[in-house]
């Protein structure tokens, strides 16, 4: 597009997107080690994200070792390090995000809030360390597939209330017992890993704002 106005000239581009119908749909539940996808075919696939955060800690540990002899040698190998690091995860969720968004399903996620008082708080260490690192992950995991969703489809990725979708049965609602990251639903008699009963309830909840689509389809 050109515009002229009396004092300035300007010329701006956009890519033409066109929106395309859903060649699918896609529940995503992310948990402190990995992202679990089912789609409304059933299909599960899971996208490994301890490794990205092991590699976090593993940054952190060799920092630490760091003497103090010469700052200026410890200043740029940090830097190096980091550059590293902060490569390597992002390479992973480019590819991921990729994968996903490529799909041309669409994609819901569940909203996720917090993140910068996550960030706030802990000393570098242990469980909440971990937590937080993976939560930076998953963030950018969403941020990319999003852009990615839009960018190759037109729509975007569509989040929906976490409320309730770890806790209950994705077939009837009542509420599950967990154990060893099993669920069980005494109603129903459902039996199934917890991140794949997350990702359902998450893909049920997102179909929800899907006009048109037959109900019940996401539960097959
Ligand atoms: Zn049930």
């Amino acid at each position: 597009m050109l515009s002229l106005t009396p004092d300035t000239l300007s010329i701006s581009f956009s890519k033409e997107i066109e929106t395309r119908k859903p060649t699918g749909y896609i529940g995503i539940d992310m948990n402190l080690e990995n992202a679990t996808c089912v789609d409304n075919t059933g299909k599960i696939t899971v996208i490994d994200m301890s490794r990205i955060v092991s590699m976090k800690m593993k940054y952190r540990e060799v920092l630490s070792h760091f003497t103090r002899d010469d700052a200026r040698i410890q200043q740029k190998l940090k830097q190096k390090y980091g550059r590293n690091q902060k490569n390597r995860e992002n390479t992973f969720l480019h590819q991921e995000s990729k994968r996903l968004a490529s799909t041309g399903k669409q994609i819901f996620m569940k909203n996720l809030t917090g993140i910068r008082k996550l960030y706030r708080k802990g000393n570098g260490q242990g469980k909440r360390f971990r937590f937080r690192l993976n939560s930076w992950t998953r963030f950018k995991l969403q941020k990319m597939g999003d852009y990615k969703s839009q960018w190759h489809s037109g729509f975007s990725v569509i989040y929906v209330n976490p409320k309730g979708t770890s806790s209950k049965c994705s077939i009837y609602e009542a509420k599950v017992l967990e154990e060893n990251r099993m669920v069980t639903c005494h109603r129903c008699g459902l039996h199934i890993d917890r991140d794949i009963n997350a990702a359902r309830n998450i893909l049920a909840r997102g179909m929800q704002f899907v006009p048109d689509a037959v109900q019940g389809e996401a539960m097959k």
